[in-house]
């Protein structure tokens, strides 16, 4: 079940998580990017630990969007904004869902992430990790686990969205970026819902 409360539980653990690995993330984007995206999402994420509140886990979600959208420099801002712009949209205003109703929210989110940035499966993105993540949760499965096992898949891939596809095949042996910050988030929400 989620509510209004654990949604914004589930924002508040990953601007900690996002805070604890961004020195890592950073070094992550320096290999194959331009070296920001802890920055950017660290930004992102204080601005949404302070922004997004409402009494439903849409509002909550859709307060996070645009707070991400607003104060994230980069790619990575309007995609995670779309992200939860999305699933909010998808909640609409019930004041509680249950987890097969979040998850489609969740699938919604993705559907938007892959429709702006073109991204599919594959390309070396935070789609590489959303994508089987979202699938796990629909399932009842380990998400936070899906989403690091498509996080390290990452790292034999070539590039083909974003800076890093600048590199091609240069690209490869390293994990990318988005695809750490997007396990990042859903270990914060498998610590919210496990219980
Ligand atoms: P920038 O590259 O603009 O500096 P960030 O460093 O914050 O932005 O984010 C880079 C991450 O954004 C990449 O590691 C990748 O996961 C993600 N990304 C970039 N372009 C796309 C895209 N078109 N579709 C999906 N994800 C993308
Ligand atoms: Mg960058
Ligand atoms: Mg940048």
């Amino acid at each position: 079940m989620m509510d209004a409360a654990r949604t914004r539980a589930w924002l508040t653990a990953a601007a900690r998580l996002i805070n604890a690995n961004s020195g890592h993330l950073t070094a992550l984007d320096t290999a194959i990017g331009d070296g920001d995206h802890g920055l950017n999402l660290r930004r992102g994420f204080e601005a949404v630990t302070a922004e997004a509140t409402g009494d439903t886990p849409g509002a909550v979600l859709k307060a996070a969007g645009n707070a991400l959208i607003d104060a994230t420099g980069g790619a990575s801002g309007p995609l995670y904004g779309t992200f939860f712009r999305r699933a909010a949209k998808a909640l609409g205003d019930a004041p509680e869902v249950d987890d097969a109703v979040f998850a489609q929210a969740l699938a919604a989110g993705l559907a938007g992430v892959q429709t702006l940035g073109g991204a599919a499966e594959g390309d070396k993105t935070m789609v590489d990790a959303l994508a089987p993540a979202v699938t796990a949760f629909a399932a009842g499965g380990d998400a936070a686990a899906a989403a690091a096992n498509g996080r390290d898949a990452t790292e034999s891939m070539t590039a083909r969205k974003g800076r890093a596809s600048y590199l091609g095949e240069r690209s490869i042996g390293h994990i990318d970026p988005g695809a750490a910050s997007a396990a990042l988030l859903f270990q914060a929400l498998c610590s919210v819902t496990t219980d």
